[in-house]
């Protein structure tokens, strides 16, 4: 089944590629995709909203296609659940992301070790041609590390070390990572949740 990728974030893309290689969803990008404007309430609102967003763009564009997208983020116990839906918006829309990872650290400069607990989150939605629409969602727990740890994957990779690891996930390569990660775990939901 062609499957159209509500994303304009590379990481997530080459990352969703790998999870559903294999599986009957075949992924495309749709060049001219208008990222919507994300919420502040919850990853599920966020997740929908830019699966129907792409789902109407394609429409207009003549094509009745599905969709998938992706919310996700990272709550940080000791933050009260920060920065959560906010992640790719934390220190500000304008901070680079070694701001963003910086300033997760520096907030947490104080935090024992035992209580620098996190946890990956992901809601993935599929949006069918005819609309009718399946949730999908994964969560990968782990601790915060105390300083930058690693050259691969994206965004707060650098800082998360998922339970029972060592390695950070930009540590631990590709293939370790989305064997494990939140967003694997959604789409085995969501692919479960499509078999009869
Ligand atoms: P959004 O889903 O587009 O709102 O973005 C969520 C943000 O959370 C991303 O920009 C990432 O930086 C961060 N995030 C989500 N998943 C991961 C991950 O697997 N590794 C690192 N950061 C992530």
């Amino acid at each position: 089944m062609r499957v159209y990728v509500a994303t304009k974030n590379r990481g997530k893309l080459a990352e969703l590629q790998a999870i559903f290689a294999g599986t009957f969803f075949d992924l495309l990008t749709y060049g001219a995709y208008a990222d919507v404007e994300e919420g502040d309430v919850s990853f599920q609102e966020n997740a929908l909203l830019k699966a129907r967003a792409l789902h109407e763009q394609l429409k207009s564009a003549g094509v009745a296609a599905a969709v998938i997208a992706d919310d996700s983020g990272l709550c940080v116990d000791a933050l009260d659940g920060r920065p959560g839906v906010l992640s790719a918006r934390y220190a500000g829309a304008n901070a680079t992301w070694e701001q963003r990872r910086q300033r997760l650290l520096d907030e947490l400069r104080d935090v024992s070790d035992e209580k620098r607990t996190a946890m990956f989150v992901c809601y993935m939605p599929l949006v069918l041609a005819d609309g009718r629409t399946w949730m999908g969602e994964g969560f990968a727990r782990g601790h915060i590390t105390r300083e930058l740890r690693g050259a691969g994957g994206f965004g707060y990779d650098p800082i998360f070390v998922p339970d029972g690891e060592v390695l950070t996930f930009a540590e631990m390569g590709e293939e370790k990572k989305n064997a494990m990660s939140h967003r694997h775990a959604a789409a085995t939901a969501l692919l479960s949740r499509l078999r009869p």
